[in-house]
């Protein structure tokens, strides 16, 4: 899958970052360039957020959409955001270089339609209960419309003991998905884990794992994020994070995709 420019599936790991929410013009502009400068390859940020509670910030939506085509330029880094609704596919591919589809909203036919006939680079997430043969016939949706620019993301399924953690990371996907498919799998240890500090073990043991690369989340200041925030990596934080996982990567003949 090819996301302007970077190659996804390839021989290298690509990794996403940034926070989960676009909150303003500073929060975005400072996270794309910490992200960028710690070798990232995509932004992440969600304008469109798909929230448990409806009280819940719900996204700077079309003025986030707006602030990431701008920060995604400016900075020169290739951006990847949620589409929750199939009438704002369009929109939503004309701010951004993926389409983010979210566990929520893994069968979501009519979106995933909307996806697929868009032509655009999706990024599908597991849903938090879903089977692999479910997620994978969810994909067949969008490449049945003749998109093949799909990559997997398995973000956690559903615990048996939220005590600890939000979600468990399903690793067991990764060599598995690989095996019976054809298409990019990469891993998101932010919601899989949901607690920052568990995060760079779980995003090393991803890479090890043979993942096509990683999502994490990543804010200028997670104490006053306005979503996930416990879950989100300091700019420092992460770059440590990449600097370990080239070792790992290095273990599994692999390498960190790195701008040329
Ligand atoms: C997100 O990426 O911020 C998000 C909402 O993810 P998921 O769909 O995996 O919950
Ligand atoms: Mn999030």
């Amino acid at each position: 899958v090819k996301v302007r420019g970077v190659e996804i599936g390839g021989p290298d790991c690509v990794i996403m970052a940034g926070p989960c929410a676009v909150e303003s013009r500073e929060q975005i502009f400072a996270a794309a360039r910490a992200v960028k400068e710690a070798g990232a390859r995509l932004l992440r940020g969600g304008a469109f957020k798909p929230r448990t509670s409806p009280y819940s910030f719900q996204g700077l939506q079309n003025e986030g959409l707006e602030l990431l085509k701008e920060v995604g330029e400016q900075v020169g880094i290739a951006t990847v955001t949620e589409v929750i609704d199939p009438h704002d596919v369009g929109e939503v591919a004309a701010h951004a270089d993926m389409l983010q589809i979210g566990a929520r909203n893994m069968q979501n036919f009519p979106l995933l339609i909307e996806a697929g006939r868009s032509g655009h680079p999706v990024l599908l997430k597991r849903g938090p209960s879903a089977s692999l043969d479910e997620f994978l016939l969810a994909a067949e949706y969008i490449l049945d419309q003749g998109n093949p620019q799909v990559v997997l993301c398995e973000r956690g399924v559903h615990p048996l003991d939220r005590a600890y953690t939000r979600n468990t990371t399903d690793l067991n996907a990764v060599p598995v998905l690989k095996e019976i498919s054809h298409l990019p799998v990469i891993v998101d240890p932010s919601h899989g884990t949901g607690h920052a500090r568990y995060v760079p073990a779980i995003a090393r043991a991803a890479v090890a794992a043979g993942a096509d690369g990683l999502i994490v989340e990543v804010h200028p200041c997670p104490r006053e994020a306005l979503s996930d925030g416990q879950q989100s990596l300091t700019p420092a934080q992460f770059a440590d994070l990449m600097i370990s996982l080239e070792r790992v990567a290095a273990a599994v003949d692999r390498r960190i995709a790195r701008q040329s």
